[in-house]
């Protein structure tokens, strides 16, 4: 019998800390839609979960969901579901999965946490700062649970963030308060809502510190560990215990600093990676870069979860400013500035670029952006295609030789 290869990828104690809380998190929600002991609200990834926490609202990711479908590999299983009820194959997988979860009455939180369903919704509540698909994904629950759907539009491809801009926001954002009322039953309380967004804000800076960790050479962290460990910043932003699981991890990472252990063993080599992850393929890619002594150490996925305006003394500006300074509501040359940013503060030799099918919204190859900063930068990159969710658009033999050929040029 062919003896197992021992894996290259070092576990991270406190992950039982964050599945801990994780299932926490789940439980209650589930609790939350069967007992009616509170009233249960979907959120976008970066939609205003602040505000929805503010007026006691159990808050869902259906986006945290189609990870979850992406790395338990039954999203290509369940897509052809949503295709079959018109949802076509080139939109937003984790929103084809997610429908066809529903569909199939197939969910991963059954395996990982006993749950039967994900918690059915009170209000749907979308920012369309991320793209269009989160307002058809949301939509579409709409019309099969017959409940108030509510959001804000925001403007896409920004240079320089306006006032005027931020104030559009911040109207729009008032403007759901009677609606959430309405659904929780409650008074809107401003200073419920201070305190949400300040415990947001300080799991922001946890959550910084986390990923500015992996700026020290060998990096404690790589990128695929952080796509797992962003989870309590995607969910539980605005609840402390969210801001507790940073410090225990961010005091690990830093044991590993002290004692010069990096992520990856010998590390010699180290990538940035830009856009999304393949969800089903997170355990691959890390052996294959471990094996190659090549860090992947920073992303812009996992700073998308970086929200610092929210330090402003006015929660809505705060928010507002919040979620329209995204990385993925900027515009090309600001993205380009970004990188360059990046590249310097990581010490990177050079750029991975996603090109996910079905999410052109965090696919920055597609407009010359890499061969601009390659020429500028001096460092070399490659594109990949494949996706966050949809295997039937990686190949898996392409993806290696491609890797492996980067990793090559700079060694
Ligand atoms: S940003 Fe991309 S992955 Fe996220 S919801 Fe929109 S299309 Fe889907």
């Amino acid at each position: 019998m062919a003896e197992e290869r021992k894996s290259l990828i070092k576990k991270i104690g406190s992950t039982a800390a964050m599945n801990e809380l994780m299932a926490e998190y789940f439980k209650e929600l589930d609790q939350a839609a069967n007992t009616h002991s509170a009233k249960v609200a979907w959120c976008t990834s970066v939609g205003p979960a602040e505000l929805l926490r503010a007026f006691g609202f159990g808050v869902y990711f259906p986006e945290n969901h189609g990870a979850m479908l992406g790395t338990s590999r039954l999203a290509p299983d369940l897509i052809p579901a949503a295709n079959a009820v018109g949802y076509s194959p080139d939109i937003c997988s984790y929103c084809t999965s997610d429908v066809g979860s529903y569909l199939q009455k197939n969910t991963p939180l059954t395996k990982a946490f006993g749950i039967k369903t994900v918690p059915r919704p009170d209000v749907l509540v979308y920012n369309t700062n991320q793209c269009r698909d989160v307002q058809d994904w949301f939509s579409f629950y709409q019309r099969e649970f017959d409940v108030p759907l509510i959001g804000v539009e925001t403007p896409r491809s920004v240079g320089e963030v306006k006032s005027e801009q931020v104030q559009d926001i911040v109207v729009q954002l008032k403007g759901l308060i009677p609606a959430l009322e309405q659904v929780s039953s409650q008074k809107f309380d401003i200073d419920r809502l201070r305190e949400v967004v300040a415990s947001s804000y300080r799991c922001t800076l946890g959550w910084k510190k986390v990923l500015r960790a992996a700026e020290n050479v060998p990096s404690p962290i790589t990128f695929f560990d952080g796509t797992i460990h962003m989870g309590p910043a995607v969910v539980l932003r605005g609840d402390d215990r969210a801001i507790g699981y940073y410090e225990t991890l961010h005091a690990e990472l830093q044991q590993r600093i002290e004692q010069n252990n990096g992520a990856v063993d010998g590390e010699k080599l180290r990538f940035f990676w830009e856009g999304m992850p393949v969800w089903g393929k997170l355990r691959a890619h890390a052996e294959l870069f471990a094996e190659n002594r090549a860090c992947v150490v920073a992303s812009t996925y996992c700073n998308s979860w970086i929200f610092e305006p929210l330090a402003e003394p006015d929660p809505f500006l705060g928010m507002a400013r919040a979620y329209t300074e995204l990385f993925i509501v900027r515009s090309e040359a600001y993205k380009e500035r970004y990188l360059e940013g990046m590249a310097r503060d990581y010490r990177i030799d050079g750029f991975i670029y996603h090109d996910a099918k079905t999410c052109p919204n965090n696919s920055n190859n597609r407009y010359g952006l890499p061969g601009r900063l390659a020429q500028k930068l001096e460092l070399p990159y490659v594109v990949f295609n494949g996706d966050l969710n949809d295997l039937r658009l990686y190949s898996e033999e392409q993806a290696r030789t491609q890797f492996e050929a980067l990793i090559e040029q700079v060694s």
